[in-house]
């Protein structure tokens, strides 16, 4: 039997056509695991292309199950706790986009999301974005590397809709209630380029969230937009007892989430 190149062509094209982006996209991390070793955001232990952690540090993750209410939206799911175990994979993810973290992080919220009471139909997946200041600093937004993976795993859209227009500065360097409520005001703006999202489902994301300041900051300008619903969901969620109580009796739009 003659394979020609045009047979070739046309059967790959064929098979293209008959997978959807998500089972294209599995395809890609099983060969790009040839190049580029998957690793373990924690013990950088050599991993499955398709794994997220290593078994030991997965056992070792202490998983969310509070009940936390975020203002402004209509849910809140995170995966595990923002503590000392998970912490530096967070923080390294901060100063280093390399390796699987995004991958990892994006199955968290993905399971975190299935296993809540809103788990539904999402129009769009929106992460929570940086400066510009910060974009050039750093070169990447962590949280967009992660709903650019989760748009994968869920089959849904993301879209940059948020733009940050105010940087914020550090809650516990912040002494007053009322200074601290300024600085989580009006930080956040609907981009030019968003297109439409009357009526939408959105999922907010974000990497970590401690109180929810930045998540209900983000929730209120995407409903005062036309949004419908606005569900959303961190990989990381500081338990109560580990914020200053100091920053709780400032409310919800005044919080401690200075991740970056
Ligand atoms: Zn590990």
């Amino acid at each position: 039997m003659i394979f020609t190149a045009a047979g070739i062509l046309s059967a790959a094209y064929y098979i293209t056509m008959k997978m959807n982006r998500s089972k294209l996209h599995r395809i890609y991390r099983y060969l790009i695991d040839w190049l580029y070793p998957n690793i373990c955001p924690c013990c950088n232990k050599h991993i499955a292309h398709d794994a997220d952690f290593c078994e030991s540090c997965k056992s070792s993750i202490t998983r969310y199950t509070g009940s936390s209410a975020v203002s402004y939206t209509n849910g809140f799911a995170a995966f595990c706790v923002y503590d000392d175990f998970i912490r530096p994979a967070v923080l390294e993810f901060k100063k280093n986009d390399c390796g699987n973290t995004y991958y990892a992080f994006a199955c968290g919220i993905d399971t975190a999301v299935k296993e809540s009471v809103f788990c539904g139909d999402f129009d769009i997946i929106v992460p929570i974005p940086i400066t510009d200041a910060k974009m050039s600093e750093r070169g990447y937004n962590q949280t967009e590397l992660i709903a650019k993976e989760l748009r994968f795993l869920m089959e849904i859209p993301y879209n940059k809709v948020l733009i940050k227009v105010k940087d914020t500065s550090e809650q516990k360097s912040l002494k007053g209630v009322a200074e601290r409520k300024a600085n989580t005001e009006d930080v956040f703006a609907v981009s030019s380029k968003a297109g439409d999202i009357k009526g939408k489902r959105i999922l907010l994301i974000d990497d970590v969230c401690t109180t929810g300041s930045t998540l209900a900051s983000a929730a209120k300008v995407l409903k005062e937009a036309g949004a419908g619903k606005v569900y959303a969901a961190s990989f990381a969620k500081t338990e109560k007892k580990q914020r200053d109580t100091s920053e709780n009796n400032t409310g919800t739009l005044c919080s401690a989430d200075q991740q970056d």
